[in-house]
């Protein structure tokens, strides 16, 4: 089975998930937004290991944790990015933009392709690129579970802000309805900030996608 543990965390309050193979007990830290030792505490509190972070986007508010993440395991676990997020990276997420300052931890040395397939004990998770909100944003999804983690593309009644570099209204739009809206009612989704929400409840509800 899969576990997920969701920590609300940062100035902007932005979710952070850590999920986790039990039989295995290998451990990644989706967008570790803040905290970084507070995340660590909790995988190692449950006797995971850190295997690899997964950012589904440079924004700094999810990745301010990565550093003291990293510095508090060993060895410091490879982290995950979108090529096309690189360049936000480099800019600590447009952490100055907003009057801050981030640790943006390990230069990120996986690069996340659409359609690739990631390995976590023996689940596997799609790597959906879905741009409009950041180039570079991906999503994560485990078909088998019906779980989609997918950062800021789309909160419960609401979708992720265009209005920052690299954003783009149409192209987020256009990325809904071809990466999130084709998937399953069911399917769960695990947002950025915000409380979880179904694809299908979006569908109905979402004034952004109807
Ligand atoms: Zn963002
Ligand atoms: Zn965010």
């Amino acid at each position: 089975m899969l576990s997920i543990v969701s920590m609300t965390l940062g100035p902007v309050m932005t979710n952070t998930f850590i999920v986790a193979d039990d039989a295995s007990g290998e451990a990644v830290v989706i967008d570790p937004a803040d905290e970084g030792k507070r995340i660590a505490a909790e995988i190692a509190d449950r006797d995971w290991r850190l295997v690899s972070i997964w950012l589904t986007h440079a924004h700094f508010d999810h990745l301010g944790g990565a550093g003291d993440l990293a510095d508090s395991s060993t060895p410091p676990p490879p982290v995950a990015l979108h090529p096309d997020d690189y360049q936000l990276w480099r800019m600590q997420g447009g952490a100055a933009f907003f009057g801050m300052k981030i640790d943006p931890g390990p230069e990120p040395t996986i690069d996340l392709t659409h359609n690739q397939l990631l390995h976590l004990g023996e689940h596997t998770f799609r790597v959906l690129h879905a741009p409009g909100h950041t180039q570079g944003h991906v999503m994560f999804h485990n078909q088998s579970q019906g779980l989609l983690f997918c950062g800021d593309v789309i909160f419960q009644g609401s979708i992720g802000r265009t209005d920052l570099p690299g954003g783009d209204y149409d192209t987020l739009i256009h990325s809904i309805h071809t990466q999130v809206m084709n998937l399953a009612d069911e399917t769960v989704l695990l947002c950025g900030h915000g409380p979880q929400s179904k694809v299908g409840v979006e569908r109905l509800y979402n004034p952004f996608v109807r």
